[in-house]
């Protein structure tokens, strides 16, 4: 590590902001002994704010049904291979039932773009699962919607909302993305979600396709001036059927590197180590905990859909992935040091 490495680190553990062709030299320069420093310190930021202790949501995929053809999306549009499926309000139902029981305490209802669920549908659903269990928070991860249909969602109880911002550069979003889709809509949809109340998070893949460490850059310059409440940072990993299968994955280690970085910047951060992370080498998670993550969403959907909602190849859903074996991913965490807990999980502000 060069002293001027070092002193970025510094820097950025002090005053949890560099500028972008800082954050661009500190990636460009890092090496083994800058990650271990980087992640050390944000692991200490972590603890200081949160202990050793990791929350975990039960995340429900329910519908791979999607009307947008997002270019490295698995269950896009065009995926004319891909098996669709989708969950009925009584199945959702259900596995909130069987994930309240096992100790989860936050439900993530995440799906395609399925026009299926309305509104009214959503409210409904969100509105039962709160009364029965209010004890525990609804986050919502269904993409883009208008901004009163998240008015609706959240007057009928939503808590929090999780729609990643992909990347901060408008030219790359363009190159990930259908032509329809645009940056600046995507970033009004994640104001309107913190103007109406919810904790947001938004986020990005490591290693997208055409994506540069200046595009990075812009993502962290994102993530300090927005501060969301959590943020979904994973490798891309290509999938057979979509336009990207050819592109290389992205890499575990700048995914840790940066989970590092974004700890540093927002230590109060809800920092998930994520499926993809998982998927793309072993004990993926547990390195994302020590590179300063702090939330795991294993997969509490119906065993028969799970390989369905497949977003890239090698989907991780069963093992510690999967909520009915909560003892196995306890065990993985108590083998680093830290403690799966029973609670809703909210940032502390
Ligand atoms: N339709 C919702 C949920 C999308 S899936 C939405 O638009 O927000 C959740 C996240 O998975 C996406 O935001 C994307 O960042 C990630 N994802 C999708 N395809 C991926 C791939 N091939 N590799 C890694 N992550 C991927």
């Amino acid at each position: 590590m060069t002293p001027e490495t070092n002193a970025l680190i510094d820097k950025l553990a002090e005053q949890h902001s560099l500028t972008e062709a800082e954050y661009i030299h500190l990636i460009e320069t890092r090496d083994a002994d800058a990650q271990a420093l980087l992640a050390g310190l944000a692991r200490e930021a972590a603890d200081a704010v949160y202990g050793k202790t990791v929350f975990i949501r039960g995340l429900i995929e329910i519908s791979n049904i999607c009307k947008n053809d997002c270019l490295y999306c698995g269950i896009r549009r065009g995926n004319a291979d891909c098996v669709r499926y989708r969950l009925s309000p009584e199945q959702i139902l259900s596995c909130v039932d069987e994930g309240y029981t096992l100790g989860f305490r936050t439900f993530v209802m995440q799906g395609g773009e399925d026009g299926w669920f309305t509104d009214d549908i959503l409210c409904e659903l969100i509105q039962t699962i709160k009364t029965r269990y209010p004890d525990c928070a609804v986050t919502l991860s269904l993409g883009e919607r208008g901004r009163d249909s998240f008015a609706r969602l959240r007057k009928a109880g939503a808590d929090r909302y999780l729609l990643r911002h992909e990347t901060a550069d408008a030219a790359h979003y363009g190159k990930l993305h259908p032509e329809k889709m645009s940056l600046a809509y995507r970033m009004e949809c994640l104001s309107d979600l913190k103007a109406l109340g919810y904790q947001v998070g938004c986020g990005f893949m490591v290693g997208s396709p055409h994506q540069t460490m200046a595009h990075i850059a812009k993502d962290l310059k994102f993530i300090e001036r927005f501060r969301p409440d959590m943020c979904g940072i994973g490798p891309f990993i290509p999938h057979k059927d979509t336009p990207f299968r050819a592109e290389p994955a992205g890499s575990a280690d700048l995914t840790c590197f940066l989970l590092s970085v974004v700890r540093l910047i927002h230590p109060r951060l809800l920092l998930p180590a994520t499926t993809a992370l998982g998927s793309v080498t072993e004990g993926g998670r547990e390195r994302g905990i020590l590179s300063g993550a702090n939330v795991i969403m294993p997969n509490l959907s119906p065993v028969a859909v799970r390989d369905k909602y497949m977003l890239y190849n090698n989907k991780l859903s069963s093992g510690p992935e999967a909520a009915q074996n909560l003892k196995d991913l306890r065990t993985c965490m108590e083998k680093i040091g830290y403690e799966i807990v029973i609670d809703r999980g909210d940032s502390r502000q």
